[in-house]
């Protein structure tokens, strides 16, 4: 018999993971494999942390999080995305990755379905596994998940639909009346919509639109989103959950066993990146885009064909003239140019054919990327 939790012991580890480890000791390799800011979290942020621990502000927090950051987040939410919550409804956690396994947990019940677009961020699928779920893939060839391809995967089974828009790894979004008529389908079946909205704040061409504030979503959506990406604030590990009063009663339950509160220095940290306005973050979003309109060009130049990502920092070109398997490929890449990008089936259903390349990296770097993804290309 085994020693461990059989779930546990069947789940792949993260295929990003797997790549990030491969060069994390290697000096000479540029590495597209991360999806992470380059720039440090602002100095005047790092500088009220350094004041709040000279206060001696190092206790728990309620569970809930900070009174203050909770009614700065909901000011911000509705400021930014037109979306209002009290104060009382948000839940300040340790990253989204901790929102995501909390709304999981809270909603799903032994093989309950949960509908979710790929390709996507690799931590659904497993967090919905663990809790009992089965993950249902539903895709399209454009990456653009229609409200038809959702309907289309709904069974007596299904309990949420998972939204996760500006995509990683695609970079691409979904139109505001696209997201209406999934939010009528979540209405006509009964169905929660997670929406994990990290990189909310990173879209470059339409405003971005919340599920949460279309109408009569307000008690269905479980509104994920954080400071990691817009805020270059990977480290600090703050997210947040904003939710109906139900489902929250049920939720801190989770965070207060497992997590018990997300640090304090991290919340003062957060609450200085929303009351000091969104100044800094305009500047890292316009060097983002200048970085996302040079990807798109030179990866179309050098036979890496690919639609204008919308949002986020990541592009997702074919790989199709290479005539390799995406993982072949980023193996290749990776030994012959020493440069590392995460193969596209890491990301689920569509993904092969594929490679995910983080742009958040110096400009002369990315260049130097292209040179070599050519040199790669033109050796096959
Ligand atoms: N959600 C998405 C879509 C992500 O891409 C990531 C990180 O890459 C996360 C959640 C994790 O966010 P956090 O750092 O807040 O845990």
């Amino acid at each position: 018999m085994s020693r461990f939790n059989n779930r546990i012991e069947q789940m792949p580890p993260s295929g990003i993971r797997k790549f990030f480890d491969l060069v994390l000791d290697a000096k000479d390799i540029i590495s597209l494999g991360v999806g992470e800011p380059d720039f440090v979290t602002p100095w005047h942020v790092r500088e009220r942390v350094f004041f709040s621990l000279e206060q001696g502000r190092t206790s728990y927090t309620s569970n809930w999080g900070l009174m203050e950051l909770r009614r700065e987040t909901a000011k911000y939410l509705k400021d930014r995305f037109a979306v209002s919550y009290d104060a009382e409804q948000i839940m300040i956690t340790v990253g989204v990755s901790e929102a995501v396994d909390i709304a999981l947990r809270t909603i799903l019940n032994e093989g309950d379905e949960v509908i979710l677009p790929e390709p996507t961020y690799v931590c659904y699928r497993p967090l919905a596994e663990l809790a009992g779920a089965k993950a249902v893939a539903v895709s399209n060839p454009s990456f653009k998940i229609t409200a038809d391809d959702i309907e289309k995967a709904v069974t007596p089974r299904s309990r949420v639909i998972i939204l996760s828009y500006p995509s990683n790894p695609t970079g691409y979004t979904i139109a505001r009346a696209e997201i209406e008529k999934i939010a009528e389908i979540a209405r006509k079946h009964d169905l929660w919509i997670i929406s994990d909205e990290i990189y909310a704040e990173l879209t470059y061409e339409k405003e971005h639109y919340s599920i949460a504030a279309a109408p009569g979503m307000k008690d269905r959506v479980i509104l994920l989103n954080g400071f990691s990406k817009a805020f270059a604030m990977t480290g600090w590990r703050l997210g947040y959950i904003a939710a109906s009063d139900d489902f929250l009663e049920q939720a801190v339950k989770i965070h207060q066993y497992a997590a018990l509160c997300a640090p304090i220095m991290a919340q003062y940290a957060a609450l200085e990146s929303l009351q000091r306005g969104m100044g800094e973050m305009e500047e890292m979003k316009k060097s983002y885009w200048r970085r996302r309109n040079y990807m798109f060009e030179a990866l179309n130049k050098i036979g890496m064909t690919v639609e204008r990502p919308e949002g986020a920092f990541y592009i997702f070109p074919s790989i199709e003239c290479s005539k390799l398997s995406s993982e072949e490929f980023a193996l290749g890449l990776l030994e012959k140019q020493r440069v590392a990008v995460i193969p596209g089936n890491v990301f689920g259903l569509g993904g092969e054919g594929r490679v995910r390349i983080c742009y958040a990296i110096d400009f002369e770097l990315l260049k130097e990327s292209v040179a070599r993804m050519e040199r790669f290309i033109k050796s096959l």
